[in-house]
């Protein structure tokens, strides 16, 4: 029964549209609707459900917390949830990892963090300018929306939208282009129109931009041509970070060091709402208050991520087992492209971040979501034209439901390629592909 949502929600809801169940219980890599119907969920809120939802490790601390009337409301007053999260987060993730970062909290929600970092590099070099990339997703207020790629989301704003130069993502182009000469170009070349930025801001492995890999080359050349004309790199982790691509943070292999990180999602380990800002100490230049708000700190989320910052980054167990997980992921979606090499089906990702594109036939990837969700998976889709089917299952999914999962979406896909193939105008008409998104 969704009549309620439909009469008396906003237009404005989206991925009930896709998924139009109405859920009730949750544990693990698992969702329950009302009728006790089980989905298997490969999207995990979208990256912020990387330790599953209700992860009973967590619950616990959480319920012990709220049983002693531990603070949860405390606008950025000091709570000793705070300090147990700064310490433990200093200990277990920063200083492991030679990284000397300060830390802000923001408002809850990813597009805030970027906010902040984009207010941030503006005042430290007093330069006004962000390069951004094509593809890029950084949210919906008007700053980080400003660097966010997509028309349809962009086209609400209109006028507010400025300050930010696009430039292309690695591959944008193709494999041919070097899309850093490009930038360089730009930056170096006083006639270029390009004014020095403040900062670049860039995800590492674009999430909604359709799951576009940058390479670790790339990556250091922006670093490079950043640190060659004192330009700030600003790393959006918000959906790459927190164990995603397999390490917490997803630039690290890469083997560079962002003068400015953002992290939402799954930072507040159990679906609560938390971002970070991480700037260098040197950049922390704000006045008291600069950055303000009511919801900055979410003390059960600073209980809940302390709690799996200990459980599940002490060591590299849950590392190694992404990358376990990811390479039979990744094995098995390439075995299925096989199976129609006239599509060009296509995989890419880093760790449990993967898409699978169908560049040649967009409409075919809303149509197997649409068809696994009826068999009881939750797979969303991504990219400009929403032609990517983009698998991110909780971290701790177990191998047995991985497989499980992967089976019923290999079906669906294998029955949507018969429909199209009776059907060679492409399948279902184009309105129910666009009808559902986003
Ligand atoms: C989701 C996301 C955001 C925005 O986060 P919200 O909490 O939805 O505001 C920003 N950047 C990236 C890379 C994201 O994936």
């Amino acid at each position: 029964m969704t009549t309620i949502f439909d009469s008396h929600e906003s237009k404005v809801r989206s991925y009930c549209r896709a998924f139009p169940a109405v859920f009730k219980n949750a544990v693990g890599a698992e969702l329950f609707d009302e009728s006790g119907r089980r989905y298997i969920d490969f999207f995990a809120g979208a990256g912020t459900l990387n330790y599953g939802h209700n992860n009973p490790l967590i619950k616990r601390r959480i319920l012990d917390y709220i049983q002693q009337d531990g603070i949860i409301h405390g606008l950025d007053l000091h709570t000793t949830a705070k300090r147990a999260f700064l310490e433990t987060f200093e200990n277990i993730i920063l200083r492991p990892r030679h990284l000397n970062y300060k830390i802000q909290f923001p408002g809850p929600t990813g597009t805030n963090a970027v906010e902040a970092a984009m207010k941030l590099a503006r005042k430290v070099t007093g330069r006004n300018g962000i390069v951004a990339f094509t593809n890029g997703y950084h949210g919906m207020t008007a700053g980080a929306l400003a660097a966010t790629g997509n028309t349809y989301h962009r086209q609400v704003s209109g006028s507010l939208l400025n300050g930010v130069t696009f430039a292309p993502y690695d591959g944008y182009f193709g494999p041919d282009v070097d899309t850093i000469q490009y930038l360089r170009k730009l930056i170096e070349d006083d006639s270029s129109g390009l004014d020095k930025p403040a900062a670049v801001l860039l995800e590492t492995v674009q999430g909604e931009g359709g799951v576009n890999v940058a390479s670790f080359k790339w990556l250091q050349q922006i670093e490079s041509l950043c640190r060659e004309h004192d330009i700030l790199l600003i790393v959006d982790d918000i959906q790459a970070g927190c164990g995603r691509t397999g390490t917490f943070f997803s630039f690290k292999p890469a083997g560079i060091t962002p003068d400015i990180v953002t992290l939402s999602k799954s930072i507040g380990a159990y679906g609560l709402p938390m971002s970070l800002v991480l700037m260098k100490p040197e950049l922390d230049c704000w006045e008291p208050g600069e950055h303000n708000g009511t919801f900055r700190g979410n003390n059960l989320a600073f209980v809940a991520a302390t709690e799996a910052i200990r459980i599940y980054w002490t060591d590299n167990t849950l590392s190694l087992a992404i990358q376990h997980k990811a390479h039979l992921l990744r094995r098995r979606l390439r075995k299925l492209c096989d199976e129609f090499p006239a599509h060009g089906l296509t995989v890419r990702g880093r760790g449990l971040f993967v898409g699978m594109a169908f560049e040649q036939f967009p409409q075919l990837a809303r149509q197997v979501s649409a068809e696994a969700f009826q068999r009881g998976v939750i797979l969303e889709t991504c990219g400009a034209r929403d032609q990517v089917i983009k698998f991110l299952p909780p971290l701790i999914i177990e191998e047995t439901m991985l497989d499980e999962g992967l089976e019923v979406i290999s079906d669906s896909l294998r029955t949507v390629m018969q429909q199209a193939n009776n059907n060679p105008a492409g399948g279902l008409p184009d309105s129910i592909a666009q009808e559902v998104h986003p």
